[in-house]
Formats: structure tokens, sequence, C-alpha cells
């Protein structure tokens, strides 16, 4: 393990933090904590599907001092003096937005997802209005209609499924649930569907029945992004996303759209959702999109989805079967009935192993989701750090032996397996 009060020079690590030296001084207990989640994700396998490693010069972007300023409003139209320099970074950020989706307009200050989510409901809603969007057990987020967010708390969810047979979304089931409730907004996304969505498909029953179609495209938007998968951008009102899963930028939130929602989205994301913007986050969301138009952005983008789809077939192999039959994205929901695990013991044994995956309810899955039946694997993270096909291998074998594993007794085998590959591929290998 590295000791957090080793010199900088010893630990050579510039994604701690500009000056990972004074934070060993000041307060060595939360320099420890950096060390240890290091350590921790450089140490064992990565398969949360909504997670990734930034790059250092995100990184840097980030542990900046542009985290200082308060710029309240956008640029050039800000409610505090000295925001000509990180005008700059927002000016820049939007433009490259736009430039690489294809978009009208961007904008780049939503906190996270859900503020983006947030966002775009008060833009384009009123409360109580309807909102068809993908059943939570089937796939969908906490934002598009849960009891428990405001999203099911002040409008009214219209939840569409999956069908049985295949488990693919079933846009006949859409339209006839659009055409009876006739929602204000129609949502596509998820977070747990391995498959493509067919966004022309849902322009079509948006425009029958007068409603507003928005993508959250959370999950995928980096594969849109490196071209490997079709964009939404062309068929959509608005595209929500997250800029930190596939697209491996910093945690926070993005919102593209057509020129005329583009006042609508501003002001309901500042002033309406949200006071001043993090600027350093913005900044580094001009990072990570430059880094998303680079040939070495796509050819990963194409790799994660290569790697996904070796992952999900070694996993059938296994005995793990891939909802839908298989996957298009960076990833896949296993179903685990035939091994007799639960998808609560099976993310608690691959933890045990060093492997980080989640426990996922499956469509019509007779489990409580606290338990579920699932698991969800995604490749964004170790894609990043270059495993390849052949290496999915490998990981499906080492995943298989860990649920397996009902009494821990192979564990720290597995753990050793896992370690010997990633060590192979380290994540942050510069430190
Ligand atoms: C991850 C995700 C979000 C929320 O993002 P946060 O940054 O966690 O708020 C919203 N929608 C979908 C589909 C997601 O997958």
């Amino acid at each position: 393990m590295t000791d957090a009060t080793a010199t900088p020079e010893d630990s050579g690590t510039p994604f701690y933090g500009p000056d990972f030296g004074s934070l060993q001084q000041t307060d060595p207990d939360i320099a420890q904590v950096l060390v240890d989640e290091l350590d921790r994700l450089r140490g064992g396998l990565q398969l949360i599907a909504s997670e990734n490693f930034t790059s250092p010069a995100v990184l840097a972007a980030l542990g900046s001092t542009l985290s200082n300023k308060y710029a309240e409003g956008y640029p050039g139209k800000r409610y505090y003096g000295g925001c000509e320099v990180v005008d700059r970074a927002e000016e820049i950020g939007i433009a490259r937005a736009k430039e690489l989706f294809g978009a009208e307009h961007a904008n780049l200050q939503p906190h996270s997802g859900a503020q983006a989510n947030f966002a775009v409901y008060a833009a384009l809603l009123k409360p109580g209005d309807k909102v068809l969007a993908m059943s939570l057990p089937h796939g969908g987020h906490l934002t598009h209609g849960s009891k428990v967010n405001f999203s099911g708390k002040w409008f009214e969810p219209v939840p569409y499924t999956v069908r049985k047979d295949t488990e693919l979304i079933d846009y006949d089931e859409v339209r006839d649930l659009a055409r009876e409730h006739r929602p204000q907004m129609i949502i596509a996304g998820a977070t747990a569907y391995p498959r493509l969505i067919d966004f022309a498909k849902f322009r079509e029953i948006a425009d029958e029945v007068g409603a507003w179609l928005v993508v959250d495209a959370a999950h995928f938007i980096g594969l849109v992004a490196g071209g490997a998968i079709p964009s939404p951008v062309p068929y959509a009102d608005v595209v929500s996303f997250t800029t930190h899963k596939v697209l491996r930028g910093p945690r926070g939130g993005m919102i593209v759209c057509k020129q005329e929602l583009a006042q609508r989205i501003d002001k309901a994301v500042f002033p309406f959702a949200q006071g001043g913007p993090l600027m350093h986050a913005v900044a580094a969301k001009a990072v990570a999109l430059k880094e998303a138009a680079s040939p070495a952005y796509q050819q990963y983008s194409r790799q994660v989805i290569a790697n996904s789809q070796a992952l999900a077939e070694a996993l059938s192999a296994e005995g793990m079967r891939p909802t839908s039959g298989g996957t298009d994205n960076h990833l896949a929901l296993l179903d685990l009935a035939a091994t007799g695990v639960t998808g609560a013991e099976a993310e608690a044994r691959c933890d045990a192993a060093g492997i980080s995956l989640n426990k996922n309810a499956i469509p019509y899955d007779p489990r409580p989701p606290m338990v579920a039946s699932g698991i969800r694997v995604g490749t964004a993270a170790v894609t990043t750090q270059g495993l390849t096909e052949p290496d999915m291998k490998e990981v499906a074998s080492l995943i298989a032996r860990a649920v397996r594993d009902a009494d821990g007794s192979a564990s720290a085998e597995i753990r050793a397996g896992v370690r010997a590959l990633v060590e192979k591929h380290p994540a942050y290998p510069h430190a």
C-alpha cells in the first residue's frame, strides 16, 4: 500500500491533486483516503457500468483554482465581475459540445445527471404533467418517475416496459400508452438497457401525440461521442446526459438541445435549478470533450463495445444469461437464475474477490430490488486501462468463480487472479 506521508516525489502522482504534498501536511487523514482509493481502483476490476477513469488532464482542471470563481449566469452575462477568464473555459466547452454532438445549443452547467434532468422537466413541463418513460424495474432511472424522486412526486409517470419474450423495448406498447395517456414528454434512455434504442421510432410516437422527446443519454453518450453507435441528437428535442460515465469526463451533467429551446433550458438550469456553476467542473468537461473528439477516443469507444460483447458471451458460457440475448453497448445485464445465486450474493462475493459490479433487477424480476436476480457489468473503465477481448474471457472466468464461491474459500485465489490481470494494464500507470 502506498503511504500518504511519502513525499510527492516518491509517489510521483500528479492526479492526487496539484499539490498533494500540501494536502499530506494539512490533512493526512484525507490524503490517506486519496491514496487508499487509488490503491482500491488499481487493485481490482472496476466493472460498474456507470464508472470510468478520467484522464490526468481532466483531473488537473478539476483540482484547479477555477473552483474559487463565482460565475452565476452565462458567458458574457454574469452576475459577478472578474469572469472574463472563466468565460473562456465555458465558451470553449460549449463550442466543443456543439461540434462533437452536432447540436444547436449546449449547457455545461448541470452539477449532475439528475440535476440536468430536473432542469429539463422544469424547462418543458408544469407540475402534474404526464411523462412517459421506461419503467424503473426494467432499467429506467430514478428521475424517470420514481415515487421517491421529484419526477414521481410532482409529475405523473406513465411507465413503459420491455417485452417479456425478447426483453427489448416494446415500441407497440410505447405507442399505445402514448395514445391513451397523451403525455407532455416522452423519455428514451435507461440505466440498464444493453441494446440500441430506436430514436426515430420514439420521434414518430412523440410527434403523433404532440409530446416533447427527451433522450436521457447518460449511460451511452460516450459511445455516441466516439461515433460507435447512432446519435439521438437529430431526433430529440433535448438530450441530457452525465459527463462521467463512458464519456470519461468529470462527475457532472450536460444538456444539448434545439436552438428554439436554448433559452428555456438555460433559464431552467440557472436560476431555476442551480446557483453558481462549478467552473472547475465546466473546464474539466471542456477537456473531456476535446479528448472525446480524438481518433484515440473513437477507437476506445469501439473497443468498449467489443469488450462488452466478448464479456457477455464469455459470461453466457459460464451459465449467466445475458438478458435480451447480448449487448450493443458498454453494458450487459446477466440473469443468474441458472447459478442459483441472487444478485446481492453475487455482488458481495465479487466484492470480496476485488471485482466491483452491481446487483441489478432483470426484466420481470421475481425478487425485490435489494436482492435482485441479476448483475450489471460495464466495460468503460477496464477498456480505459487497456484490457481487450482475450482479457474479457479471464474476467468472465474470475466473475464466475467468485459468484459460485459461497463460503469464500476461493476468494484469496480469485483476488490474486484479479491482481495479476490488472497489473498487466494498471489504471493510472504513470503513478
Ligand atoms: C446515471 C444516470 C443519471 C443520473 O446521473 P447522476 O450524475 O448520478 O445524477 C440520470 N439518468 C440516467 C439514465 C443515468 O444512467
